[in-house]
């Protein structure tokens, strides 16, 4: 038979999203199911934002501006960088798949810890590169030691999921001080903080301040999570100018578009209110944290973000199957369960349900 497609991206598994609320009406009959599956923000749209949507419907029937200049000056701004360091993207997820393109060919390498993120073994084999997995210490976290360890002369890319999905850990200062100054000059390091705002550790620094002007180091951030954007598709990276302009380079063009141009602009006159957000998914993630050890579960990890990892192993998938039949949509992986933080109410439905479903 004739091939059509690359052979070696046969093998490749599919990115799985989380389960949502029609899978479980379709599936289970159950109506009105609680989705705490894919670290969204649960309280809506930020004010404004709806309204920024409609109005730049207007222009719908016109391309973006492909610059996006208006809004990556506004970033620049906002993290007091000059906005050629700034490339925004068709989510995160997008520019880290950009940054693979812009930095490997076959045979080269990148690193990251596993678990992580289930994009980059995907994202690294559609670039044609070589994952390097370096698991996770048994606390759950990057093992930023054995990762610098891991670098070769292949290394090209590196990634440090800081806060980590899905175990919510995060690398500290004194580890990354370390880290960064073994990676050798010539490979990027993307510090991806999606989850950036729901951190509380004053130990884990944040990545552009404390490490945005070292010419190797790429921030990664998005307004899917705090910022209530994950339907619009908004990211951006901050990199030095050369790098930045190879990744607006391979950028699919227009993949900025325009209501997501306007949403982020409403957005960002939202911080005082994604602050007093996060503040309340803050409380309810210690709140939920406490309640899973309470209940029994050994080793559940301090989160930095917006879930809560339950390391239930082999239980994991019986787990997340009981949680649904009580209508609860939560994140198994092989390793553990991910339990997005919702509303306080929604937080008490998967506690209720995760008394039923614990042996
Ligand atoms: N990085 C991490 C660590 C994530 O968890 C996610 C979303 N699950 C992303 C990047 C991508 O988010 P988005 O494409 O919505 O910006």
């Amino acid at each position: 038979m004739t091939r059509l497609t690359r052979a070696d991206l046969d093998a490749l598994p599919s990115y799985v999203p989380g389960r949502n609320v029609a899978d479980l009406a379709r599936e289970l009959g159950i109506a009105e199911a609680i989705k705490l599956a894919s670290n969204e923000v649960p309280f809506g749209p930020l004010p404004g934002v709806p309204e920024a949507v409609a109005e730049a419907m207007r222009s719908a029937h016109r391309y973006p501006d492909m610059g996006v200049v208006g809004l990556r000056d506004r970033l620049a701004a906002k993290y007091g960088v000059t906005p050629d360091r700034v490339v925004t993207g068709c989510g995160s997820v997008a520019l880290a798949e950009h940054l693979a393109k812009a930095t490997c060919l076959p045979g080269d390498e990148i690193v990251y810890a596993w678990r992580s993120f289930e994009a980059y073994p995907i994202l690294t084999a559609v670039a044609g590169a070589t994952s390097v997995r370096v698991p996770n210490t048994p606390g759950h976290g990057h093992d930023l030691a054995a990762m610098a360890d891991a670098i070769t002369d292949q290394t090209r890319l590196v990634f440090v999921c800081n806060p980590n999905n899905p175990t919510g850990t995060a690398v500290r200062r004194d580890e990354l001080d370390r880290f960064l100054a073994a990676v050798p000059s010539d490979v990027l390091i993307v510090l991806d903080e999606a989850y950036r705002e729901f951190v509380t550790d004053d130990r884990v620094p944040d990545g552009l301040e404390t490490y945005g002007d070292q010419p190797n180091v790429v921030v990664l951030r998005t307004m899917s999570k705090a910022w209530g954007m994950a339907g619009l598709r908004l990211g951006f990276l901050i990199a030095q100018p050369e790098v930045a302009t190879v990744v607006r380079k391979v950028l699919t063009p227009f993949s900025t578009s325009v209501v997501a141009q306007a949403a982020a602009h409403a957005a960002l006159d939202q911080a005082d209110e994604v602050r007093r957000r996060c503040a309340i998914i803050i409380r309810e993630r210690d709140r939920v944290t406490d309640a899973v050890r309470k209940l029994g579960v050994d080793d559940v990890p301090e989160s930095q973000s917006n879930f809560v990892w339950l390391p239930l192993r082999e239980r994991s998938a019986a787990f997340g199957a009981a949680c649904e039949e009580r209508g609860v949509i939560v994140r198994p992986f092989p390793e553990g369960v991910r339990v997005t933080i919702g509303t306080p109410e929604e937080n008490d439905a998967f506690l209720a349900a995760a008394e039923k479903a614990l042996p």
